[in-house]
């Protein structure tokens, strides 16, 4: 409703508008996300950004990274190389959290001198908790599977997905609400999985007992954070989002079956952390100079000869969790074009050109034929992705290494057309470019 002054102006319409507006523009909102199915080297890009960022989120859970233990909380508060970060780190509604898994890392990384964690990390309410029977019902479930599995990481992220969904799930909320209720709930819980799967073990007293203790443990760090979130951002604060997957993995827009449980493209963020699109400002794009993919489902630029595997071995594409070797190929631009539509970079960092330093031939994916007729779309169903013929550009390599380039100028004049071939059919611009797989390997454009 608006008030009339005597001039016929709103009161409230010409502030409130004003507001609006600034709030909007003052949000410094950047995100990072994988664009092909993962491991593209989004640490390092975020490694990099957290330095100027004043709280981190994480708006999904990270499946691959999470074990060994160390890796989550290193994310937390450590870059890659060690150096200790003194931003805030948010885990948002949309993340999942096996707290047995993260108390025994952050008591590793105490004895390696993490300092006041307790002040740092924020835990949202909305959290949903993974329990250990989840991570159980995941294998049995590949199990049932046979060799119609999904290949999961099996860590219980598939179960507490399906909870959530069926609103049966349990969250941090009420973990910390009444507990009898909470008790109540878990053994329902237990009895329903039980009875689908009669092979499922729980000691459902002591995992209440342990979940009592971890109550009062995590109790300080549990927030709103949407309110947390918005409160920052209001006081100018810089929010650094890093989406875990990658948008191939995206469960509405990757390869589905083949996908994980969570939307791991731009959707995931705005959901996960209460966040309106409006105030996301930057959406890194981290894009692999080839293409990995762990686990089963169609690969259309998959190389299964000598290139391939020189790529596998130099690229050390093996998975952080499983040791699986990552399935390699060329670039795919059909697909980098369909999650650059869905995500809307506005900047790519390119990871691992230096893998691709000895190659006398290049080529680029750069269309799909589809029953003998070119299509200009990313096909939704596997099976149609499965009978692509890919159109290629081949393009001279630059045979020699990238890796101690630091200028844009200094790059092989053969790395620069690729990189504008890239940079041409997405119509976005490379920001970053990855030479190697230290810190310092970076050409900032
Ligand atoms: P994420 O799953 O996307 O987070 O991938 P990671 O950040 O874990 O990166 C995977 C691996 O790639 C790490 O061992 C990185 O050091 C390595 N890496 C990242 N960027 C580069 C690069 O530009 N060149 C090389 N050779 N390795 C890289």
């Amino acid at each position: 409703m608006q008030v009339k002054q005597a001039n016929g102006e709103g009161v409230l319409a010409s502030p409130r508008k004003k507001q609006r507006v600034s709030s909007a523009n003052a949000a410094k909102v950047t995100v990072v996300l994988g664009a092909q199915w993962g491991d593209e080297g989004k640490g390092k890009v975020v490694d990099m950004l957290a330095m100027d960022a004043d709280v981190v989120c994480r708006c999904q859970f990270k499946e691959e990274k999470t074990l060994p233990l160390e890796n989550a909380v290193n994310w937390i508060f450590f870059d890659e190389w060690g150096r200790e970060f003194n931003n805030f780190a948010v885990r948002t509604g949309g993340v999942f959290q096996r707290y047995r898994c993260l108390f025994e890392e952050l008591e590793s990384n105490e004895a390696k001198g993490l300092k006041n964690w307790q002040e740092r990390l924020i835990i949202s309410d909305r959290a949903h908790i993974v329990f250990d029977f989840h991570q159980q019902v995941d294998g049995l479930q590949e199990l049932e599977k046979g060799t119609q599995s999904l290949g999961t990481t099996k860590k219980g992220i598939g179960p507490t997905y399906s909870c959530k969904a069926a609103r049966n799930g349990l969250r941090i909320g009420d973990l910390l609400g009444d507990f009898d209720k909470f008790s109540q709930k878990f053994d329902t819980l237990v009895t329903s999985y039980q009875k689908m799967f009669p092979a499922l073990q729980v000691d459902v007293k002591a995992e209440l007992h342990r979940y009592k203790e971890y109550a009062e443990r995590i109790r300080p760090m549990v927030k709103e954070t949407v309110q947390y979130l918005h409160q920052a951002l209001r006081e100018g604060k810089k929010v650094l989002v890093e989406g875990a997957n990658a948008a191939m993995l995206d469960i509405d827009f990757g390869t589905y079956p083949y996908v994980t449980s969570s939307n791991c493209s731009i959707g995931g963020v705005c959901t996960g952390l209460g966040l309106p699109p409006s105030y996301i400002r930057e959406v890194v794009g981290v894009v692999k100079a080839y293409t990995t993919r762990v686990g089963d489902g169609p690969f259309p630029t998959e190389l299964l000869d000598a290139t391939g595997e020189l790529l596998q071995k130099r690229g050390h594409e093996f998975g952080v969790t499983t040791n699986r070797k990552r399935r390699c190929g060329w670039l795919d631009l059909t697909l980098l074009k369909f999650t650059a539509m869905v995500n809307g970079y506005t900047s790519i960092c390119l990871t691992k050109l230096d893998i691709l330093d000895t190659l006398p031939k290049i080529q680029i994916g750069v269309g799909y034929r589809l029953n003998e007729k070119e299509i200009d779309y990313f096909p939704s169903s596997t099976s149609d992705l499965a009978k692509v013929e890919v159109v290629y550009e081949t393009l001279d390599g630059w045979e020699s290494t990238t890796e101690g380039v630091r200028s844009l100028e200094k790059l092989p004049p053969n790395a620069k057309k690729y990189i504008q071939l890239i940079e041409e059919h997405l119509n976005v611009p490379v920001k970053w470019i990855g030479v190697g797989a230290g810190r310092e390997s970076v050409i900032a454009l």
